[in-house]
């Protein structure tokens, strides 16, 4: 589609509040990620616009209110460790609502044809927050709320929700795994945290087949990621005809991220948005919203988000940088 039919929303401003240090989890990834879309002469023209927040209520379409109540007062008193990983500050509830904010408003401005695609740029990450518990740097689920507020609001009936976070977004597929509209599709390594995301794991009571889960084993590179998409992945969300597809995005596989250890590079999430886009074009008039998940090497999340947009947009990859190896001899 074209560059117009895109947008971009974030929660830059409150989510910089949203950090603590040394944690990879930090307000200098959604800046790189910004930074580079803002720099890339061919994305011109991009719409980015700051995402207001959306009130408690739209939360609550997931999760409990002890749940919203327990961040509010966690912030309110300064914030403080929720887990071992899990943080909270002062400004992290207001944050997480604007995140949340960022990705219903894509969502509404995918469904009212205002834009083909959306991507809703956001901190903190939402893929595995359950309806009561926050954890792995997840306060809210951001795509999950999106997709029920497209429920609520639109009266859309079936979604496909594909995560390509290297981590099983076990979150996500906890709140829709009864639900047989909701088709959670996830691509991540195994083992690794938060240890499920099983083949077995394919939907509960009154859902066979609408829970997918592709775990892929330590090493695994573009082809061996790209193949999983295509034997399991697309086949899926092709018998499941969604009205719309809501991507998980996560850049945590890339081989440079510290986090974890699948080998992606940063073309194939140009590979990954084409097929995306191609599934969306073939589907559901081309509809898909895009929630940024995880990602912590700087430099291999901003250009992999770049070219996902490159992608959406039809423009081609950015160049692939000259392999790794010794310095040329002088
Ligand atoms: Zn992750």
């Amino acid at each position: 589609m074209s560059l117009d039919r895109l947008r971009v929303l974030h929660d830059r401003g409150p989510a910089a509040a949203h950090g603590v240090a040394g944690h990879p989890e930090s307000p200098a990834r959604l800046a790189a990620v910004l930074d580079a879309l803002e720099r890339d002469p061919d994305l011109a023209g991009l719409s980015l616009a700051a995402a207001a927040p959306v009130d408690p209520a739209v939360v609550g379409r997931v999760h409990t209110a002890a749940h919203i109540r327990a961040i509010e007062v966690a912030a309110a008193r300064g914030g403080g460790w929720i887990d071992t990983d899990t943080y909270c500050t002062a400004g992290s509830a207001r944050a997480a609502l604007h995140a949340v904010g960022a990705a219903v408003t894509g969502m509404g401005q995918v469904l009212d044809g205002t834009a083909g695609a959306a991507l809703a740029l956001v901190r903190p990450p939402g893929h595995h927050a359950t309806a009561d518990r926050a954890m792995g740097f997840c306060l809210f689920n951001n795509a999950a709320i999106a997709v029920r507020s497209a429920q609520v609001e639109s009266g859309v009936a079936r979604v496909a929700i594909i995560d390509i976070d290297v981590h099983h977004g076990n979150g996500t597929q906890d709140i829709f795994y009864d639900d047989p509209a909701v088709l959670y599709c996830s691509l991540h390594q195994w083992p690794l945290y938060p240890g499920s995301g099983l083949a077995a794991e394919t939907g509960g009571q009154g859902a066979p087949g609408a829970t997918v889960n592709c775990p892929l084993d330590p090493g695994s590179g573009d082809a061996e990621w790209l193949a999983a998409f295509d034997a399991a992945v697309a086949p899926a969300v092709r018998q499941h005809r969604p009205e719309l597809l809501v991507v998980s995005a996560g850049y945590d596989a890339h081989a440079a991220d510290p986090l974890a250890g699948l080998r992606l590079s940063t073309g194939a999430y140009h590979a990954i948005a084409l097929r995306v886009a191609a599934l969306a074009g073939e589907l559901c008039g081309g509809r898909s919203l895009w929630v940024l998940e995880g990602g912590y090497d700087l430099p291999a999340l901003a250009a992999s988000v770049d070219n996902t947009v490159r992608a959406l947009a039809g423009l081609p990859a950015l160049p692939a940088p000259p392999p790794a190896g010794p310095p040329p001899p002088r």
